[in-house]
């Protein structure tokens, strides 16, 4: 595909042939595309400013407001937040926050965890596929499976930090339950080890609440965002209490330096696109919506899917094989809607909308996937 431009909820290739966005860049474009009240805050920001020295060393006005905004967005326990460039160095830098604040340096990630592909990212990973051509990765981490009370015991006084997707992504929108959650907060609290809990993916929204975590009743130690957060633009941020990310700013003095975190540009896209969150009331439309596509696609006569999953509007669609998945994928994106792969599950495919998607091109897309699943059960 040659995309030349991208509108609201679709996507337009060079032949002119319009696509409807059912994918969102992977949870980015949750606002869909093309807004001007982003477009707005940039070319205003670029009036007055754009980088002007490494982060952190001169206070800008628009990445303070962003700041604050940000925050007023999670609970006051969280009243703290350092701005960096992407999802992965986020989870870097909550890497190193665990090691500052504990003095420890055993992590517990998940089986099916996705965090991204720097070293430290992809150390917590759990694709062995994806990691073996690039070890030795980090040590001392450990992987435990999601939903299993039995294995919180591994976490000890020796555990630095537990490393989760509230509700994991690449391995198939695999959802927590209350009960666990609460019971791994628990135990984090017990002995000492930090909860961080990486919304890169879930974060700002795509679940029905603003962070994931918010389904759980639970507060966490750290959290991570990416993605959606500078609405089109990149950037990541690490999320925690103002006590702890202290701790990155001495011995050694500097500990997270990012020339590029918090660029006034970004900073300034992605206050607007909290602003219009807020004032769209974004959230009030995302249970609805998912539930929508929840019903077009689970009762179709005579196709029996393996399984869906969904929160909100981050769904996955499981088959019985990877050549379903293929021929649904690629039938469904010659009629104009955009589906994407899992890494981690080959027979799935995933579905996240932008959040703001009309009705009509929301039931549009779901006609079209409908038939297209008939078809590949054929
Ligand atoms: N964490 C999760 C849960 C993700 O889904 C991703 C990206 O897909 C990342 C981290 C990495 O984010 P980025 O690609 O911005 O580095």
């Amino acid at each position: 595909m040659d995309i030349i431009k991208a509108q609201g909820d679709l996507i337009i290739d060079r032949s002119g042939k319009e696509y409807i966005d059912f994918i969102s860049g992977i949870g980015v474009s949750n606002l869909g595309h093309n807004l001007p009240e982003i477009k707005e805050a940039i070319r205003r920001q670029l009036d007055k400013h754009a980088h002007v020295m490494v982060y952190g060393e001169y206070e800008q006005e628009v990445v303070t407001e962003f700041a604050h905004t940000l925050l007023s967005f999670f609970p006051d326990r969280l009243n703290a937040m350092y701005p960096v460039n992407s999802g992965t160095e986020a989870n870097e830098a909550a890497l190193k926050l665990a090691r500052r604040v504990t003095g420890r340096s055993e992590i517990i990630s998940f089986q099916g965890a996705y965090h991204g592909n720097t070293t430290g990212s992809m150390s917590i990973s759990y694709n062995e596929d994806r990691k073996y051509p690039f070890r030795p990765l980090l040590p001392d981490v450990r992987f435990i499976a999601l939903n299993n009370s039995d294995q919180l015991n591994q976490i000890t006084d020796k555990t630095a930090a537990v490393f989760l997707e509230t509700i994991q992504g690449d391995a198939g929108v695999r959802i927590p339950t209350v009960e666990y959650m609460q019971a791994l907060l628990k135990k984090c609290r017990s002995t000492g080890t930090l909860l961080i809990l990486d919304e890169v993916q879930v974060g700002m929204g795509r679940t029905g609440k603003f962070s994931a975590f918010e389904h759980f009743d639970i507060v966490p130690d750290v959290v991570t965002l990416g993605k959606a957060l500078g609405a089109g633009m990149p950037i990541g941020a690490v999320v925690s209490q103002k006590k702890y990310l202290d701790q990155l700013s001495r011995s050694p003095e500097l500990g997270h330096i990012t020339t590029f975190g918090g660029h006034p540009v970004i900073c300034a896209s992605g206050l607007a696109g909290l602003r219009y969150f807020k004032e769209h009331r974004i959230l009030d439309q995302v249970e609805e919506k998912g539930r929508f596509i929840e019903n077009a696609l689970t009762q179709i006569p005579g196709v029996q899917l393996r399984a869906f999953r969904r929160k909100g509007m981050m769904i996955a669609v499981e088959l019985d094989n990877p050549e379903q998945v293929n021929q649904v994928i690629n039938a469904c994106r010659e009629s104009g809607v955009l589906l994407f792969w899992f890494l981690s599950l080959r027979n799935g495919f995933r579905i996240a909308p932008p959040l703001n998607i009309s009705t009509q091109n929301l039931e549009k897309a779901c006609q079209i996937i409908r038939r297209e699943l008939i078809r590949a059960n054929s």
